[in-house]
This record gives C-alpha cells, sequence and structure tokens, in this order.
C-alpha cells in the first residue's frame, strides 16, 4: 500500500474512533506525517504509533495528536502556546487551526529540523524558542490555549499563570513510567477546573538547559 493509501486509512480510523471534529481532521489530513520523521520510518508514518526522532524524542502517535487538538477547542483568531515542538508535527496541525503557534522546544537541533519543515510547508504563522518551555512565554501572556507535549509531574504553575480566564490547556500529568493522563485545564473566574481525558505515555518535561554538546 502507498504512503497515501495509508493515510486515508488512518485518517478514517481517526474519524471512527474519537475525533469527530471534522477541522481537526482535515488539519492532520493535510499534513504529511512523513515529512517529520528520518529517512529510514518514511513508510511507517501512518501507522497509529509514536515513533523516535533525534535526540532520543519521539513524534506522536496520531490518535493523542487528534485527541489533544481536539480537547483544546481552538478558534481561528486564537493564539496558542505549544511546549515541546519535538518534530513540529503537532505543532504544524496547530498552526492550521488558529491564528498563532508559539511554540518552544528545548533541544535547538530538533528546533532547527522543525523550523525547515515550517519552511518547506509554507506555514508562517510559527513563532519558536529554543528554551525552558516550563515557564511558558510571558511575553505573550495571557494566552487563550496552551498545549504542553511531554509530560510534567504536576501541572507547570507558569504555565497556568499564563493562561488567560476561559482559557484551556491540555497537559500529560504523571511519572516517567508511563502511569499518565491527559488533563484539560479551563481557568475560571475563581481557579482551574480539571477533567481527565484519557491515559498516555509521553517522554518527560524536562526543566533546565540540555547538557552541553547534548543538543
Ligand atoms: N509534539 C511533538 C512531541 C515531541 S516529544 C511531536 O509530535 O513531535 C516532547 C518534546 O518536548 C521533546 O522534543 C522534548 O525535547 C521537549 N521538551 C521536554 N521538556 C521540555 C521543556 N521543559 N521545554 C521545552 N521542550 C521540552
Amino acid at each position: 500500500m502507498n504512503l497515501e493509501a495509508k493515510k486515508i486509512r488512518l485518517i478514517m480510523e481517526l474519524r471512527q474512533s474519537w475525533i469527530s471534529d471534522t477541522s481537526v481532521l482535515s488539519a492532520i489530513e493535510l499534513t504529511p506525517r512523513e515529512m517529520f520523521l528520518p529517512e529510514a520510518l518514511h513508510d511507517r508514518a501512518y501507522e497509529n504509533v509514536a515513533l523516535p526522532i533525534d535526540c532520543g524524542q519521539t513524534i506522536s502517535q496520531p490518535l493523542v495528536v487528534g485527541v489533544m487538538t481536539q480537547a483544546l477547542r481552538m478558534e481561528e483568531r486564537m493564539r496558542v502556546l505549544e511546549v515541546g515542538t519535538g518534530s513540529g508535527y503537532q505543532t504544524a496541525i496547530l498552526s492550521r487551526l488558529c491564528r498563532r503557534v508559539y511554540t518552544i522546544e528545548r533541544y535547538k537541533r530538533l528546533m532547527a529540523q522543525a523550523e525547515k519543515r515550517f519552511a518547506e510547508l509554507g506555514l508562517t504563522n510559527i513563532t519558536t524558542r529554543v528554551g525552558d518551555g516550563s515557564k511558558g512565554w510571558p511575553e505573550q501572556a495571557p494566552i487563550a490555549r496552551i498545549l504542553v507535549t511531554a509530560a510534567a509531574a504536576d501541572v507547570p504553575p507558569a504555565l497556568a499563570d499564563q493562561l488567560e480566564e476561559g482559557g484551556i490547556m491540555i497537559v500529560p500529568v504523571g511519572d516517567e513510567y508511563g502511569n499518565q493522563q491527559v488533563l484539560r485545564i479551563t481557568r475560571t473566574a475563581d481557579g482551574f477546573d480539571h477533567e481527565e481525558l484519557l491515559p498516555v505515555r509521553f517522554v518527560p518535561l524536562v526543566e533546565g538547559e540540555p547538557d552541553s554538546g547534548s543538543d
């Protein structure tokens, strides 16, 4: 089966399972996942699994990307903060659903590869930063939506602070052994509402800079 046929099969699988939002499905359909993978894994691009990328990190599973994107309830005019750019795959999907994506990655090397892919795809509404995303992006706060694609032990307080009232944050929370839940946090007038969405297994959110030489 060629890649295009595998892609159509994957989209149908997503539609039949959890993803009912057609704008999310079409953003996934418009984003060639093979471009975000090492060459040797291109033929596996439309398997519904997480796959390894550089720097010991992973590109998320398409189903998880779909569920988290849908749970974010984005609107076209919104600005969205993403923590953990990785391959840039999730970033590219977000960029088709909102006004601007601010994305932070701790590995320079991953960010350089992701930026090249955004340029090749003509995605011009993405602003990037290399650094510790657990501190958020204070210059852009308050922000309507935050998506974290690495697992935190607890909801990072700086990110909760930077969420606007009525704003939504999607964040996997749990330990590094994979006992993690994706949470949807909604900021209300007097605090935060929490909902558990699905169990997942993400690489950990790591505070601080990578060791020198590892990026
Ligand atoms: N959505 C990405 C997932 C990448 S894995 C994709 O589909 O490709 C999670 C990423 O979060 C990794 O690249 C990791 O380096 C990054 N990360 C972990 N802790 C971070 C932090 N504190 N700040 C920024 N990025 C972080």
